[in-house]
């Protein structure tokens, strides 16, 4: 209902945002979208999966149950009754930047970051070294992998890099099956985590402790895993910090105490390792068909770069994880920077190749400003960008006056509904299977079947 001193009328057509994406920069936009009482708005949120959510259906790792409990906020935008859900709906393939020239005033890109990084070393194509995302995707269930892809038959494996996903991938390795039953791990990856033979987990960080990207709370989870020996060496935890200031140092200085905490404490002689080697680089992935090991290379720092200092030993492996960032690919029609692998924007405006804002085009979330940051960053994330959406409604509401719904320029694709079938179906999944709340369906097929 609008009151009299509502400038929303009755005949005031709403402005029409399309939202590319339904993880957390996407709905935060369309939170932020209809939040606000200046402009009506009607907000589709378009995403390729059935499923909404994004990355905290298929980034949060399975077992970060609380940070997974954000899905239920991102419920309540999705169920705002000026939002509608488009799933099974890609961008540049099912429906292009013209068609929706025909259904919305403004498109905001949320798609995020969903590719890897490369560490750039010999070897790293060689099988058995893959992207971490590849890995993530598969123990968090995402339709797009094949869940025999992992077989984890080695004692030892190396993870590159030291950022959140490191230690996430490292934790899931030496984690127990028992330890993750309950969570929503879909039940082929439970059952090859029950096969693991991984005994042994190290991590690669190129600079030192108070330079790494993961955060306390996530470094704590892996400390305190009951049957893991997290091993740090003393040596390499044993450095100056008192010229780091302000907040990135108080959270660098709780990292370091926790590491010299541990240093401190012999190994215990548990069932599973995990050798945290800092001022340690990748020079080279060994083997000759497959990945046998790893050849590192010691560091240092250079004006906070992370330099080699030419001594090496080598870690036997039999997979390597390369966990050294997401990066974002380009969309079809929307302009891209190959460099920070973002699309390019002021102010989220997006922004052609002579640094003019394309008309209707905005970005949030890690499209934007790439993949750094957590879940909440995208809420202010995607204000910034709505706050030019709305400086510029006038001009897109004039521009586009004749438009017609999204029905009839996309066919298919699936809706909230179909969505609720497929998480119904992954309830009683897990009551089948006695496994807490949700197991996840994985495979596009069996997302169909639920949907029908
Ligand atoms: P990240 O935080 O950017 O960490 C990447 C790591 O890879 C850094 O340690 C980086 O070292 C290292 N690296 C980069 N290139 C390298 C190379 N060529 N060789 C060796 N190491 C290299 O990325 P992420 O872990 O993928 O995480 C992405 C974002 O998601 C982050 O904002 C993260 O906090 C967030 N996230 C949060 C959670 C959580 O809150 N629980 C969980 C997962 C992810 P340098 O620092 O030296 O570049």
């Amino acid at each position: 209902m609008t009151s009299p001193d509502d400038p929303r009328t009755e005949e005031t057509a709403p402005l029409r945002v399309a939202v590319i994406g339904s993880g957390p920069a996407g709905l935060y936009t369309a939170d932020s979208l209809t939040r606000q009482q200046r402009v009506p708005v009607r907000v589709d949120v378009i995403d390729r999966l059935y499923t909404p959510y994004g990355l905290v259906r298929y980034g949060v790792a399975p077992d970060h149950t609380k940070i997974k409990g954000v899905a239920r906020s991102l419920q309540r935008i999705l169920e705002h009754p000026d939002v509608r859900f488009v799933g099974g709906v890609e961008f540049g393939a099912d429906v292009t930047r013209d068609d929706l020239a025909r259904t919305h005033h403004a498109v905001v890109y949320a798609t995020g970051a969903s590719t890897d990084r490369r560490m750039g070393v010999p070897g790293e194509d060689l099988p058995g070294s893959v992207a971490a995302t590849d890995f993530v995707n598969w123990y968090c269930g995402h339709p797009d992998s094949e869940m025999r892809r992992f077989v984890l038959d080695s004692e030892e494996i190396v993870v590159v890099g030291a950022g959140n996903v490191a230690l996430d991938v490292a934790r899931i390795l030496v984690k127990t099956a028992d330890e993750l039953r309950r969570t929503d791990i879909p039940e082929p990856v439970l059952e090859a985590l029950a096969g693991s033979r991984v005994r042994t987990v190290h991590l690669l960080a190129r600079r030192g402790p108070l330079q790494a990207k993961f955060t306390a709370p996530e470094l704590r989870d892996l400390l305190e895993l009951p049957d893991v020996d997290v091993v740090v060496d003393p040596a390499q935890v044993d450095i100056d910090h008192t010229g780091i200031r302000g907040d990135v140092a108080r959270a660098a200085r709780t990292n370091l105490r926790l590491l010299r905490e541990r240093a401190a404490r012999p190994p215990e002689g548990r069932s599973r390792t995990v050798h945290l080697h800092f001022w340690s680089r990748p020079r080279e992935v060994l083997g000759s068909d497959r990945v046998s090991g790893v050849r590192v290379e010691r560091t240092r720092l250079d004006e906070g770069r992370a330099v080699g200092t030419g001594e090496t030993f080598d870690l036997p492996a039999g997979m390597v994880l390369r966990s050294v960032g997401y990066a974002g690919l380009p969309l079809p029609g929307v302009p891209f920077d190959e460099e920070a692998r973002t699309v390019p924007q002021r102010d989220g405006r997006v922004l052609d190749a002579r640094g003019r804002a394309v008309p209707g085009d905005y970005v949030a979330g890690w499209a934007k400003r790439g993949a750094t940051g957590v879940i909440g960053t995208n809420k202010s994330d995607a204000a910034g960008t709505v706050r030019s959406l709305l400086e510029d409604a006038p001009a897109l509401l004039a521009g586009s006056p004749e438009l017609v719904d999204l029905t009839e320029v996309v066919q298919g694709g699936g809706d909230y509904e179909a969505w609720l079938r497929i998480d119904a179906a992954e309830a009683r999944r897990a009551a089948e299977l006695d496994r807490g709340e949700r197991v996840k369906l994985h495979g596009w097929a069996a997302h169909r079947d639920a949907i029908r």
